[in-house]
């Protein structure tokens, strides 16, 4: 079992799924706003390669549901 999130991307308000763990997001009234993948695409030219940066990489599965977590892990996640 596997499961994931859905949501509007915060720029273009396309519909995704995403893992919330790994999708790239913008920060906007203190919360995290998930980015889809042609947005996070768009921010990494304005804001790093167009300014001879790096582009920030998008993590593999940031786009796939999340694995399912067990207890003891989801445990350890609200400890951090
Ligand atoms: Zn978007």
């Amino acid at each position: 079992m596997a499961y994931f999130m859905v949501a509007s991307c915060i720029n273009c308000g396309t519909r995704i799924t995403f893992n919330p763990h790994l999708v790239p997001s913008l920060i906007v009234n203190g919360t995290k706003e998930p980015l889809c993948k042609n947005c996070a695409d768009k921010w990494n030219q304005i804001h790093r390669i167009s300014k001879g940066l790096e582009p920030v990489p998008i993590q593999e599965g940031a786009y796939e549901p999340q694995k399912e977590v067990t207890d003891t892990d989801y445990q350890e996640d609200l400890d951090e």
